[in-house]
């Protein structure tokens, strides 16, 4: 089965009419917590990238020591990604101030290659912050590893490494303002994660 069936099946990807925590709508949404909830398909899934990673370290592009994955998207996909690539997983979560910190006794030390995961990316700001905590502990980001890449069609990476995702699938936001699915009115407006209607 390929990557979009899996995620439709699961209803990981849905398609109707979504507002947005930005405020715009769009008609498609991504929950990847509905995938992970099937460890075999999210295995499936998440082998994507994992193989890519791997044929890139055979070929002595890249090295990697761990995956690490900021709390709360990234902790199960970073723990997936770390079991294929047969490395440590641990995850970085925001303190009480808001910052994004390493906890728990994981340790990064100086030179550490990681690789970032992360189950949906963007505008890859949460990965940026996550690289920032990460990089001034010494540790060195090597890669980003995602399940959906939804960075906007012409958006450029916003990070200097590479992104590997599953499904690279750039977002179409619209403006309440001038939403073609308002104009129409054939799908009601709905908040992802609720049943409420708008
Ligand atoms: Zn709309």
């Amino acid at each position: 089965m390929d990557v979009v069936s899996i995620l439709q099946k699961c209803e990981a990807m849905l398609t109707g009419h979504f507002l947005l925590s930005s405020g715009n709508h769009s008609s498609q949404y991504f929950q990847c917590a509905k995938l992970l909830q099937y460890p075999d398909l999210a295995a499936q899934v998440l082998s994507i990238p994992v193989q890519a990673l791997i044929s890139q370290k055979k070929e002595g592009r890249i090295e990697y020591d761990c995956v690490v994955g900021p709390a709360m998207g990234g902790i199960i996909p970073s723990y997936e990604f770390g079991r294929q690539l047969g490395v440590p997983s641990f995850f970085t979560e925001r303190d009480d101030d808001g910052n994004m910190v390493l906890r728990r006794g994981f340790e990064v030390t100086k030179g550490m290659k990681i690789i970032l995961a992360e189950d949906v990316i963007s505008t890859g700001k949460s990965t940026l912050e996550a690289a920032k905590a990460l990089e001034a502990l010494g540790g060195v980001i090597v890669a980003s590893v995602c399940i959906v890449d939804r960075r906007t069609k012409d958006a450029e990476n916003p990070f200097s490494w590479e992104i590997f995702s599953a499904l690279r699938q750039p977002a179409v936001m619209y403006e309440p303002s001038s939403c073609p699915l308002c104009t129409s009115g054939e799908l009601p407006l709905v908040k992802p994660g609720s049943r409420k209607k708008f």
